[in-house]
């Protein structure tokens, strides 16, 4: 009676730490969490259901622990000659990342990456004891090659965590990065492609380089692109042998059957339930576009959000956007908001709304190219 958390026996470095999470607001325009903004035709829904049937028909029993047709659908659907072996999957590339610290990192090793980067990479450290250092980006949210080589050098990580694109910047990391960190690291090197799909053309994905670098894992969701993130579908590819690894730490039945079978029925229905990522790219685009022909800095995008500023006071512009109903995310360097590329209707209401708040806050409150920048405003983080 009367105990509150502080009474109890918390883990050290769990005190004082609040839940991750984006605020969950009931407001009209929602463009916070880097969702697909469409959800599934009524096609892809009866066969969703007609497969959850199934599935509860033998929910007595145990799901398969290994996920073994999952894996092999996903394997199909990333292509590249990969199989059910190369492949791995869970509740959430969260939990996919997760599993790979506990197998990989562990009290005594350490996980890098750069900032500004995903803001839950810290928490999956934390929650694995692992110890956690990053680098930094460029002022353009770029990984320069040394810049990254010398941090290994220093910190010897069991684990690298790169995202490609990046959250909360948008950047893709070139090919030859990738390959120079899979070269000089001494542990593994995990390249986050939870926007893979949204890549500009020309932006190549990591999957191609698996076959040369053995300890290289390149992770995907289905929560994106793939407009599945009420399911919860994460997944990976890499070595068979690391596959074994994971396979280790996972709780046994960690993907529920009905998981497993939604999951298989929205695989089914890939080419319809990516069918609108063209459209959003092109949007992502144009709104890069708007943004700076209406005088504000806007980070190149390979993603379906747009990191765009610089304010100075930004809390204030991001409250005014939720006062007039637009919900966006208050993340990444000092300065910068980030914006998820929705439907036509929510993005005309973002931009009118940006340019009402930004008319009453006045002109002094975007801060002009330029004119401030460096490594004090790179040090943010982002989320979901
Ligand atoms: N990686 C990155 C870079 C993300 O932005 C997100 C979600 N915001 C995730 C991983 C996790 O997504 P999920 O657990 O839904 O697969």
């Amino acid at each position: 009676m009367g105990q509150t958390l502080s009474d109890l026996p918390l883990r050290e470095e769990l005190r004082g730490e609040v839940p991750y999470g984006a605020p969950q607001l009931d407001v009209p325009v929602r463009l916070n969490v880097n969702e697909n903004p469409y959800p599934p035709p009524a096609e892809v829904v009866t066969d969703v259901v007609a497969s959850v049937e199934q599935a509860v028909r033998e929910v007595n029993r145990y799901p398969d622990r290994e996920a073994e047709d999952l894996r092999a659908d996903l394997a199909a659907y990333l292509g590249h000659g990969l199989t059910a072996a190369h492949v791995w999957a869970a509740n959430g590339s969260n939990e996919v990342m997760t599993q790979i610290l506990q197998a990989f990192g562990g009290p005594g090793r350490v996980a890098l990456s750069f900032a500004p980067t995903y803001s839950m990479y810290p928490e999956y450290a934390r929650n694995t004891c692992t110890t956690w250092r990053t680098g930094r980006r460029a002022d353009d949210f770029t990984l320069d090659a040394d810049h990254a080589l010398e941090q290994i050098r220093t910190h010897q990580p069991s684990v690298v965590m790169l995202a490609s694109p990046n959250n909360p910047t948008g950047t893709a990391l070139p090919l030859h990065v990738i390959e120079a960190i899979c070269e000089a690291a001494p542990g593994m090197v995990v390249v986050d492609e939870a926007y893979a799909e949204f890549r500009r053309s020309g932006t190549p994905s990591a999957l191609s380089l698996l076959p040369r670098h053995p300890r290289l894992i390149v992770t995907r969701t289905m929560s994106k692109a793939f407009a599945f993130a009420g399911g919860r579908v994460g997944y990976l590819a890499a070595d068979p042998a690391v596959v074994e690894a994971l396979r280790i730490v996972r709780l046994p039945y960690h993907l529920s059957a009905i998981t497993q079978a939604v999951a298989r029925a929205a695989l089914r229905h890939a080419d319809v339930m990516l069918a609108r990522v063209a459209e959003l790219r092109a949007r992502r685009d144009e709104t890069v576009e708007w943004l700076r022909a209406n005088g504000f800095v806007a980070a190149d995008s390979d993603a379906n959000f747009v990191l765009f500023g610089r304010f100075d006071d930004r809390h204030a512009v991001w409250q005014g956007l939720l006062d007039r109903g637009v919900l966006i995310r208050e993340t990444g360097p000092d300065g910068w908001l980030r914006v998820s590329i929705g439907t036509a209707e929510e993005m005309a209401a973002f931009r009118s709304a940006l340019l009402e708040v930004t008319s009453v806050l006045g002109a002094d409150s975007v801060v002009a190219e330029g004119s401030t920048g460096g490594a004090e405003h790179r040090e943010g983080v982002a989320a979901s």
